[in-house]
């Protein structure tokens, strides 16, 4: 049989199982990683990738750390620079902009394959780094010092510490027999890239509609005038955005259904034509929505991180910035207890990292969820409320850093 020795060993190579991998092989430990298929290769000439992940900039520092960003940066990634909320059934709005923070831009929009590739290749370039993939987990048990890893294939590996990041659906959790709070919002996320009559300015603009919100991500495709003599080489405005459309189950499935024209037109409408209008779309796919928290985030010899911990409404983009703080704060109690000499899996180590995350991600899911029930709401009263609760909070500069603070990761 073959077995394998490692420090740590995580299940799951998605961008926060893989993030996880990096940090900790530069950090000197020696880690397997098992995925169960390498993510597709990611090409310059290929089409955008449907889905996108809006960054913010804990999560950017991160990649900066384990030089992962310039990659990621100089492949294809759109800066963006302010945020526009509101609200179809009142006039509130509330504004971020990055310069009244002094910086450069509130986050970037970048592909999920594109990160992926971009970690896959750190992956595999790195010798403490040891990839079993395509592979599975059939079981695991703890032997002595170590937790161990029995794969489909009949491999083992043992390990002083697992980490599950395996997704919302993570197998490893239910192997523990851990436990989630689950919430079904009988919603889907409908997403797709979108040409518009106007230029995106570099801004995410997001609205709210009653039955749920959709949300506008610039994309990085200025285009050159190629057909305009004189204007070669000129980069156009960019006029493509990533589209996250979140409508009930039943009205995801129409619009679905919807031909392209179509399609474009009542996009536009539910965006209230603020990019003018919807001038091409491409395919489209649909994600179904729910939150999900696991009950713990430790057990012997085991840690959950990423989607495998939490699952958030995607209306504020943060689900893989919420994991990536999970891979900073882990990375963290795992250092602090190597360096203090002591047991880097010990119970009271996985608990601080525990005590630190889960709070968090639980104010954050149930965050999410009071936004999304109160803004779904098609309510008149509760929709002047919103409307004046955005006012107030883009007009008192505090609360309003608060937001962008917490959005930002800080
Ligand atoms: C419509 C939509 C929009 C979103 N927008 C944003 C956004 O703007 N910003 C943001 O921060 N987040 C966003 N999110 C959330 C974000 O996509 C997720 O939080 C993130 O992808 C989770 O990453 P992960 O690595 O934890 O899990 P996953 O991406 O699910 O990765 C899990 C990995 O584990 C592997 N795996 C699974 N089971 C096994 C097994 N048994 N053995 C071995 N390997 C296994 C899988 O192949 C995969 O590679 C959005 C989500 C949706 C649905």
């Amino acid at each position: 049989m073959n077995r394998a020795g490692c420090d740590i060993a995580i299940v799951g190579a998605g961008m926060v199982g893989a993030t996880l991998a990096l940090a900790l092989a530069r950090d000197g430990f020696e880690v397997a990683v098992v995925e169960s298929r390498a993510p597709a290769p990611w090409r310059a000439e290929d089409e955008v990738d449907l889905r996108v992940v809006a960054l913010a900039a804990s999560s950017i520092a991160l990649f900066e750390r384990l030089d992962v960003w310039r990659a990621i940066r100089a492949a294809r990634a759109c800066a963006y620079r302010r945020m526009r909320v509101w609200d179809a059934l009142a006039p509130g709005h509330l504004d971020f902009d990055s310069t009244d923070e002094g910086a450069h831009a509130l986050g970037y929009i970048v592909e999920n394959r594109l990160i992926q590739h971009v970690l896959w290749q750190a992956l595999q370039a790195d010798t403490r780094i040891a990839l079993h993939c395509p592979a599975k987990v059939a079981a695991t048990e703890i032997e002595g010092e170590r937790r161990t890893l029995q794969l489909a294939d009949g491999g083992r590996i043992a390990a002083r510490l697992v980490v599950a990041a395996d997704g919302a659906d993570s197998a490893l959790r239910d192997m523990l027999a851990i436990g989630t709070q689950d919430r079904d919002y009988a919603q889907r996320a409908i997403v797709a890239h979108v040409h518009t009559e106007r230029a995106h300015e570099d801004t995410a603009w997001q609205r709210f509609i009653p039955g749920g919100t959709i949300a506008f991500l610039p994309l990085a495709d200025g285009r050159p005038f190629a057909a305009i003599p004189g204007l070669q080489g000129t980069w156009a405005p960019a006029r493509r955005s990533s589209i996250v459309w979140s409508v009930p189950n039943a009205e995801a499935e129409r619009l679905l259904a919807l031909d392209d024209a179509a399609f474009c037109n009542e996009l536009g409408a539910a965006v209230d034509f603020r990019l003018g209008a919807i001038t091409g779309c491409s395919a489209r796919a649909a994600f179904p929505l729910r939150m999900k928290l696991a009950d713990d985030y430790a057990a012997p010899r085991f840690a959950l991180i990423g989607d495998a911990a939490h699952v958030v409404h995607p209306l504020a983009g943060q689900g893989v910035n919420l994991g990536l703080r999970d891979v900073d704060e882990l990375c963290d109690a795992l250092l602090e207890a190597r360096d203090a000499k002591r047991d880097f899996a010990a119970d009271a180590v996985l608990r601080r990292y525990e005590r630190r995350r889960r709070s968090d991600s639980a104010v954050a899911a149930y965050t999410f969820d009071a936004i999304q029930r109160i803004f779904g709401s098609d309510s008149r009263p509760l929709a002047a409320l919103r409307g004046f609760g955005l006012d107030v909070v883009n007009t008192i500069a505090p609360l309003k850093r608060f937001f962008s603070g917490r959005a930002a990761g800080r």
